[in-house]
């Protein structure tokens, strides 16, 4: 058995059947990608979309392909013919730029709404009002090639574990909210996509039905 399957098979043990293994690919070339295929692996996460499109031709078509990085406008076109799940949405504009290029593609593109969780300065996110306003917008409610299916956010990089519950929490209520204001009827909008190699188990304990798991599964970048 390779370490990549061996450390696949680690983490499917401790993670619950229903949680959605993100395992994130990034900087590893298609072959690194291809052993964890071959391991039983069909979900994979990247954050960069050129990075991304250069991928995907290299793997089987059957690679669920989800996009976790800071997405900017005019790379949509890139990922929007076959991604299965933006989780980055941090803005309305960016929102509407991703329904039209699904739209050119003849796609619905779901998406989870990032929020800011850390406390870092420079992490993306939105934060609770201006989700709530993008919301009430009458200009979302008009965008058809999108779909919002949840939450996704990062907690601060810190050896903490308490402060990163406490962020997974906030990031649980964050969705039992916006679940009952504006989804309360709408089965697809179920995720809540938190947890990295260093605290997924925590994010599991909090509530998380996916996991983006990188360096645990490949080993460390050196970027
Ligand atoms: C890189 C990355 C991950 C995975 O990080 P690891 O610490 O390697 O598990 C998860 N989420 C996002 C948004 C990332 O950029």
């Amino acid at each position: 058995m390779t370490q990549i399957a061996q450390n696949l098979e680690d983490i499917r043990k401790t993670i619950p059947k229903n949680t959605t293994l993100v395992a994130v690919s990034k900087t590893y070339p298609a072959e690194v990608v291809r052993e964890a295929y071959d391991a039983g692996q069909r979900v994979f996460g990247e954050n960069k979309a050129q990075e991304l499109s250069r991928k995907q031709p290299l793997l089987p078509v059957d690679v669920e392909w989800h996009f976790i990085g800071h997405l900017q406008s005019n790379k949509i076109k890139y990922i929007a013919p076959f991604v299965k799940l933006i989780h980055s949405v941090d803005s309305f504009k960016l929102l509407q730029a991703i329904d039209k290029e699904a739209k050119k593609v003849g796609r619905t593109i779901d998406c989870l709404l990032q929020f800011h969780i850390a406390e870092e300065e420079n992490k993306f996110g939105l934060d609770m009002k201006e989700a709530v306003e993008l919301l009430h917008d009458s200009a979302y409610l008009a965008l058809k090639n999108i779909r919002l299916t949840g939450v996704m956010g990062m907690a601060t990089f810190t050896e903490d574990l308490a402060q990163v519950r406490k962020e997974f929490i906030r990031l649980r209520q964050i969705f039992e909210r916006l679940k009952t204001d504006f989804f309360p009827n709408d089965g697809h909008f179920k995720e809540i996509s938190m947890g990295m190699s260093d605290d997924y188990r925590v994010a599991i304990e909090e509530g998380s039905t996916i996991v983006r798991i990188g360096s645990a599964i490949f080993g460390r970048r050196n970027y």
